[in-house]
């Protein structure tokens, strides 16, 4: 399928469906005003270009309308949030009642457990990965400490074997199975951020249901990445953020998954606020509180119209571009394509950490490189390419469909073999 000539690339370019969405985003400059090889969807996605238009749409509607911008224009702000649910429902692969944009990842992940992390004297341990995120493990040794418990005997941590990068599934099943009914939950990664690696998420939630514990996912880096279908895995909740994959600029909403089976629920103990009420009796201000039946109803406040605006830019791109198969299906061939050079080009210098089985990864590869330092990523920065570099030695590189070359991937193996 693939060859070392730029031909090769060339050709894939031109037989690219996905080919003209480059052009619905903005590319980066470098320093001698070219584009630059952006490699870092995976930490900050690229601005498409109508992310400006729907901004100024609610910057047009508030001046002209103020208080009324809730109701009239073209898209309202009262409702506003329900107009991203469709899009991210069909990412997360999941009911559009069972979806909600609102609040940032890390602000979820704390809902989510007050929902449903309800430890019992013995069913108290809640299992992450040993090299979780930092914000994920402190959100979850935090809500340890709420409930009195001590991380040192709640907190299970599953790791890749000594000398290894991945966690291997017969482990990680090995330990729900240990932990058992001591288990209250379970929360881990649909993609590891540092390595890549993509974990069996509908046999997690099987496992995990097995021994009576609740599953949730950090989706940050599997949303817009990969192909995700939370409902008929069964997972319980899940939370992602919007400014990876999901190019929704720095900070916007995030997003969060509640089951079905769940949402409708409302006895569930919550943390409340007046935009998770009813809505037909929201603005009678009553004083006690009906949750919405859907994942809506763990609103807490009026979203920043500002920030879901750029989310409806980007779902919108999205969509345009089909389904999450359609991109997957380039994903994949970029992500070989740079496997395959890397290894034909820079063979002997480096590691992909990442796993070599397609349904096993994204679109990032995490290169460790044996012997040369920061200094290459440095000169890498300089040489125009966007990556980026997790000590000691692993430099993420995350070539997204929508926006990236097969040709840009050429010349980065290049560059790079060059450097090395
Ligand atoms: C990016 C990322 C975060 C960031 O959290 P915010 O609350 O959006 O700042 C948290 N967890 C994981 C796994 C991430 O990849």
């Amino acid at each position: 399928m693939f060859d070392r000539t730029l031909d090769c690339a060339r050709r894939m370019d031109r037989d690219d469906v996905l080919a003209r969405f480059r052009t619905e985003f903005h590319i980066p400059k470098g320093p001698q005003g070219k584009d630059e090889i952006y490699f870092c969807g995976n930490s900050l996605g690229l601005q498409p270009r109508r992310t400006a238009e729907y901004v100024n749409e609610f910057l047009r509607d508030w001046a002209a309308m103020g208080v009324r911008g809730h109701f009239e224009g073209k898209n309202p702000w009262l409702p506003y949030h329900e107009f991203l649910t469709e899009g991210l429902a069909s990412l997360a692969g999941a009911e559009p009642s069972e979806i909600v944009a609102m609040n940032s990842l890390t602000v979820n992940l704390h809902l989510m457990m007050v929902s449903f992390f309800r430890p019992t004297s013995s069913r108290f341990k809640i299992l992450i990965e040993d090299h979780a995120f930092p914000s994920d493990t402190y959100a979850v040794d935090s809500h340890l400490r709420h409930h009195g418990l001590d991380s040192a005997k709640a907190l299970v941590r599953i790791s890749p074997r000594p000398g290894e990068e991945l966690i291997r599934d017969e482990d990680l099943f090995n330990l729900i199975e240990r932990e058992g009914s001591s288990l209250a939950l379970i929360l881990l990664p649909g993609v590891q951020y540092y390595t890549g690696q993509v974990l069996p998420m509908a046999e997690i939630v099987n496992r995990g249901h097995t021994v009576g514990a609740v599953v949730g996912f950090d989706l940050a880096h599997a949303m817009g990445n990969i192909v995700l279908n939370m409902h008929d895995w069964n997972a319980d909740v899940a939370a992602w953020c919007s400014y990876k994959y999901l190019n929704s600029g720095a900070g916007s909403v995030a997003g969060c998954f509640i089951h079905e089976r769940h949402v409708k629920n409302t006895a569930l103990p919550r943390f409340a606020g007046w935009w998770g009420h009813n809505k037909s009796t929201r603005f009678q201000m009553g004083s006690e509180f009906q949750p919405i039946p859907t994942a809506e109803g763990w609103q807490l406040s009026n979203p920043p119209i500002l920030s879901l605006a750029a989310i409806r830019a980007s779902l919108d791109v999205f969509t345009k571009a089909g389904s999450m198969a359609v991109l997957r299906a380039k994903s994949e061939k970029l992500a070989g394509y740079l496997e395959y050079l890397l290894q034909a080009e820079c063979g002997g210098h480096l590691d992909i950490i990442t796993p070599a089985d397609p349904t096993r990864r994204g679109c990032q590869l995490s290169l460790s490189l044996r012997s040369a330092g920061k200094d290459v990523h440095q000169r890498l920065e300089t040489a125009g390419v966007v990556c980026d570099w997790r000590e000691p030695n692993v430099i993420r590189i995350a070539p997204v469909p929508l926006y990236n070359t097969f040709d840009e991937v050429y010349r980065f193996v290049h560059l790079l073999k060059g450097l090395l």
